[in-house]
């Protein structure tokens, strides 16, 4: 048994203390928050198997630099003088090519698959109350250019044994009968699922306070003490405290720590937008709108709409203009859709912690020898936090590993 600080309590921070917990560790969690907003609570909720293509792929840079000049268009770059992001920036440049694609594509859809057969576990062994639907993800398309390059993908998807159809725009409006969709067709994906995040981190904070694990709200790790290697003392607001492991999960905000730690990340914070909507919309299935890179999520008791990736730095402004850009491109698609002002004025935001290439970083770093680092996930940390979690408490018990991490090394290299 060893005793174990996690850092951070997002989606991975908590995952790692369930499985750390399980494993018979004696765990405490700290968090700089109240523990009820940020990425984790604002996100789409997909589980999404079919996510294989790493963020840093072809075309995106040529893609980026087009959208940025655009106020209200799905990805924005602050142009500012920030050593940090221009290393990003250059590191992001050189992952996105087809070796990098395809060399990931397999990691990628294993850590989804293991992930999302953990989330299906939690919800068999009913160990908390959370919403779970195992019914797809549409990625809907308007045009023949997007549907191309979107049907070339599902074959990729399909090729790593993932269920995929697609679909005739006849077919897509009959899963949707409300609405008389505005859409060519689009890839159904039948491997993803959907959540309600916001019930499972609640849910899951009880349950784990239930327990025994110790969960620290509203204090933030402010410093550390190294000696011998290894952290000997991590400080707080309020106290210090000492572990045999500690473990960074501390999403946008790890470069911070890692700085504190003598330490270099590569990693930005990726700004989106919640919008949700408590009147009842009918929209039946989860869908991505491609075109507009729109998320929209039928939770449980409201819809989700969602969307933009805006690398600005941690802050939590709202940018009314992205929020009213993604209400108005999500009734392109769902004529007679209603979003209020009410709901817009509403919307929140999270920050995604976003890697050059696109891969979470997972593992032990090399210069500090109880240090664990778990960030990274960008779009997909939802979808990743329990892997993740199960992974680290693999790695700390001296179990065998569920899959090879070595990919997702914090030491890498771009
Ligand atoms: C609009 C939107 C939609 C998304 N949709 C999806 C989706 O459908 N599927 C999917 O898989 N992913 C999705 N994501 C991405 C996903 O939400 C994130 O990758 C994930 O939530 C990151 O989790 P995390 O635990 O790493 O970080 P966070 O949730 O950000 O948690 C990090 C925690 O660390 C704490 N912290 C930081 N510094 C300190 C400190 N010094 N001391 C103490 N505490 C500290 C913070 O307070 C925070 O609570 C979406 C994100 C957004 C914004």
């Amino acid at each position: 048994m060893k005793t174990c600080l996690i850092i951070g309590g997002g989606i991975v921070g908590l995952s790692t203390a369930y499985f750390l917990h399980r494993q018979g560790h004696q765990v405490t969690l700290v968090d700089q928050s109240d523990m009820t907003g940020g990425a984790s609570f604002v996100n789409a909720g997909y589980l999404t198997p079919s996510h294989i293509v790493p963020l840093a792929a072809p075309g995106m840079v040529a893609k980026g630099l087009r959208m940025m000049f655009n106020p209200a268009s799905p990805f924005y770059l602050k142009p500012r003088a920030d050593k940090d992001l221009l290393l990003w920036m250059w590191q992001f440049y050189k992952s996105a090519n087809a070796r990098h694609v395809r060399k990931s594509m397999k990691i990628i859809a294993d850590i989804n698959v293991l992930s999302k057969s953990l989330y299906t576990e939690m919800k068999q062994e009913k160990v908390f109350e959370f919403h779970l639907e195992e019914k797809g993800v549409l990625n809907v398309f308007k045009t023949e250019k997007i549907g191309t390059s979107e049907i070339r993908v599902a074959e990729w998807v399909k090729a790593e044994g993932l269920e995929v159809e697609i679909l005739s725009q006849a077919q897509l409006k009959a899963l949707e009968p409300h609405y008389d969709f505005d859409a060519l067709g689009a890839v159904f994906y039948k491997c993803d699922a959907h959540t309600t995040p916001t019930i499972f981190m609640k849910n899951m904070m009880s349950y784990l306070e239930t327990v025994g694990v110790a969960i620290h709200r509203n204090e933030q790790v402010t410093d550390f003490d190294i000696s011998n290697n290894k952290i000997a003392k991590v400080h707080t607001t309020f106290k210090s405290f000492q572990a045999d492991e500690v473990i960074l999960a501390t999403g946008s905000w790890s470069p911070v720590l890692m700085k504190k730690l003598g330490l270099h990340l590569s990693l930005q914070a990726g700004k989106g937008y919640a919008i949700n909507v408590y009147k009842a919309t009918n929209i039946q299935y989860p869908a991505i709108l491609m075109e507009a890179k729109v998320a929209v999520t039928p939770m449980q008791g409201f819809t989700r709409f969602g969307g933009t990736m805006e690398l600005g730095g941690v802050n939590h402004h709202i940018s009314n203009i992205r929020v009213n850009a993604i209400a108005e491109a999500a009734k392109k698609y769902y004529p007679g859709l209603e979003i209020s002002k009410f709901d817009l004025e509403h919307a929140k935001c999270g920050l995604r912690p976003v890697s050059p290439d696109g891969l979470p970083y997972i593992g032990r770093i090399a210069a500090l020898q109880n240090v664990t680092l778990a960030t990274g996930h960008a779009m997909m940390g939802w979808s990743l936090g329990p892997a993740t979690g199960k992974l680290i408490s693999e790695m700390i018990s001296g179990e065998k590993l569920s899959m090879d991490i070595r990919p997702f090394t914090p030491d890498r290299r771009f």
